[in-house]
């Protein structure tokens, strides 16, 4: 990987250069960066679409480098965003699909794709208010569930996503396409179990767990008295004790028929949807 990328803080003085060779050395590194490894040591990720791109700028993310196939030129808002780039410093790449398609590792690519710096947020700093609602998930380990979950909590109006030990990466780029452009709107927290346990201790807020073997039913709970933390378990294995024990209330979904359980994904909007309950409403979007 060439050091442009390898250094979050480094970019390129803005630019716009035309590619179309697969081999070419930046595209190379923006292909690279669906690799994990290489999306950590450049701190920086892909996303696709006009609208999410033009989105994420205006929430304040740095875009390091803009592509966009031949065929969006011209086009006025792929042209605002690309100005916004080199403003910014960016980099704008000026491709053929074929070079998108490798990319993206498409057939039909989005027009056009961004390189972002990652934004995570440090739970030292997360103190808790009145009204909020948090989702924790214990080493979830699916990009399309944190993807889902993340979209899901953006759209509950929860505050934050904190990922317990070591969970998938939520700057994959299957797990931001699972998002829907949510990502770049939901502040994203990493802690290992006992920093997590640590923090919610002295936090103010309540855990509240869910569990298959939870003897409170999940409708019964009080969720605008505290802020409340929402503990979800791994697909697998569910909660382990030491994060099950630390819960305010363990919380369960009824079920009725044969599954054994919801997939996480769908039970995290449960129990997301009944916590928000009282401060959802059709009138306020
Ligand atoms: N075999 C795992 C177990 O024994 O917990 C199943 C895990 S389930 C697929 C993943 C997570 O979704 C659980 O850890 C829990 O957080 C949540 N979940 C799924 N169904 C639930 C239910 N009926 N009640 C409470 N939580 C549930």
């Amino acid at each position: 990987m060439s050091d442009e990328y390898r250094k979050p803080g480094a970019r390129r003085v803005g630019q716009v250069k035309e590619v179309t060779s697969l081999t070419n050395p930046i595209v190379k590194d923006i292909k690279g960066l669906t690799s994990k490894k290489e999306r950590e040591e450049s701190g920086t990720f892909l996303a696709e679409g006009l609208k999410l791109i033009i989105d994420a700028v205006e929430l304040g993310w740095e875009i390091r480098t803009l592509v966009y196939a031949k065929a969006a030129k011209g086009k006025p808002l792929v042209e605002q965003v690309a100005a916004r780039t080199v403003a910014r410093g960016g980099l704008v790449l000026e491709v053929s699909e074929k070079v998108l398609s490798s990319i993206t590792r498409r057939d039909n690519p989005q027009m056009v794709v961004g390189v972002f710096e990652q934004q995570w947020k440090n739970l030292g700093h997360l103190s808790l208010e009145k009204g909020q609602t948090f989702v924790a998930l214990d080493r979830v380990r699916d990009p399309g569930n944190l993807g889902t979950i993340i979209r899901t909590a953006d759209a509950a109006g929860a505050s934050g996503v904190i990922l317990v030990g070591d969970c998938t990466d939520p700057f994959s780029l299957e797990t931001v396409r699972a998002t829907m452009g949510s990502v770049f709107a939901m502040p994203v927290y990493r802690a290992s179990a006992d920093e997590f346990v640590g923090w919610a201790k002295q936090s103010g807020g309540q855990i509240v767990a869910t569990h298959l073997a939870g003897s409170v039913d999940y409708r019964t709970i009080d969720y605008a008295k505290k802020p409340t933390i929402l503990l979800m378990g791994n697909e697998q294995s569910g909660l382990p004790e030491q994060l099950a024990k630390a819960a305010d209330r363990l919380a369960r979904i009824p079920q009725a028929g044969r599954a054994d359980s919801l997939n996480l994904a769908v039970a995290t909007a449960v129990m997301l949807y009944e916590a928000r309950r009282n401060f959802l409403s059709l009138e306020a979007r």
